[in-house]
């Protein structure tokens, strides 16, 4: 990618420096000076576009290496070890509770599985724009609370009430309905992946805050904050990039595809509203938040 930037910034400045060539020599005679410089202005701005191509098309086919990699490492790893737990259960004769302990991890892992493979396939569903969806008015609240306990006890984590404080739900004016006309399934992927990021990227101390608040009439806003691993300034618009991963050490030993944001912010998009990102930078924490258009209720409409 380095050759092709130096390259292309190359034939930039010879066309530059040509141009000028050409004004210095030419400036007494009219018709080729005014014939010359709009071919020469065509030329450099064609260079440089080209430029831009090449290296956000080599930038493209990067991610997509990355992407196999990983997607083949997530669906390699589980196979493997259901297989080798299979094995063992076929050629020994084990206890009961040996035997109960193996069937749990290969549950867990076939999960593990079947959760890698319904993103990839939710990714590749998403970007159709002929699909059809049901959309239903949806209560942001209740569902926000759903997924957290599934988040908590699928990560064995304790509630705001004990010493560990885990995961943490925060309503904000609890008695402002927080309904918005969607897809239940998918906004559900939206609070899941969100959730999940959280819970993957906090390795030490699990300390993750879920905010629903609801602004005026026009929005229902979504939080999820972490203390965890954060992400540098540069990288903060583009982890909502299908594939993208930030390139650090701490984020390539965690698992992932690169697709939860994509999803994310595709799915915030889709329901007329959108993802963002916020983070103070490396090893501080991060927030994401989804704003999605608030549906008014019969109930708001009295209350106005
Ligand atoms: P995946 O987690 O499978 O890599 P995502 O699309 O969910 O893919 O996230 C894209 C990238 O954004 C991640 O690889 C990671 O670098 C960064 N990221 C997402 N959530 C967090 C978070 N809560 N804390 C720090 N970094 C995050």
């Amino acid at each position: 990618m380095v050759l092709f930037i130096v390259l292309g910034s190359c034939l930039v400045g010879v066309a530059v420096t040509l141009n000028v060539g050409w004004i210095i020599l030419n400036w007494r005679r009219l018709v080729p000076l005014v014939v010359g410089i709009p071919f020469f202005a065509l030329l450099i701005a064609g260079v440089a576009l080209n430029t831009i191509f090449l290296v956000r098309e080599v930038r493209r086919n990067e991610r997509h290496d990355a992407f196999l990699n990983a997607v083949t490492h997530e669906l390699k790893t589980p196979i493997a070890s259901i297989q080798l737990y299979l094995e063992t259960l076929e050629r020994r004769e084990l206890p009961q509770d040996k035997r109960l302990e193996f069937y749990k991890i290969m549950r867990e892992d076939s999960d593990r599985l079947l959760a890698t493979v319904e993103q990839v396939l939710k990714a590749g569903e998403v970007g159709q724009s002929s699909r059809k969806q049901v959309r239903i008015p949806v209560d942001m609240r209740q569902l926000a609370e759903q997924c957290v306990e599934m988040t908590r006890s699928r990560s064995h984590l304790a509630g705001a009430d004990q010493k560990a404080p885990g995961i943490v739900f925060e309503s904000i004016e609890p008695e402002t309905p927080a309904i918005v006309r969607g897809s239940p399934e998918e906004l559900q992927t939206v609070v899941l992946n969100l959730l999940n990021n959280a819970v993957k990227y906090s390795p030490n101390e699990m300390n993750i805050r879920v905010t629903l608040r609801v602004q005026g009439d026009a929005w229902v806003m979504l939080s999820v904050s972490d203390s965890g691993i954060g992400i540098p300034p540069a990288h903060l618009k583009r982890i909502f990039k299908r594939f993208y991963r930030v390139p650090t050490r701490s984020v390539l030993k965690t698992k992932g595809t690169g697709l939860g944001l994509f999803l994310v912010r595709t799915i915030a998009r889709q329901h007329g509203g959108d993802a963002f990102a916020a983070s103070p930078g490396e090893g501080k924490g991060a927030t994401f938040s989804v704003q999605l258009p608030r549906l008014l209720t019969p109930r708001d409409q009295e209350a106005s």
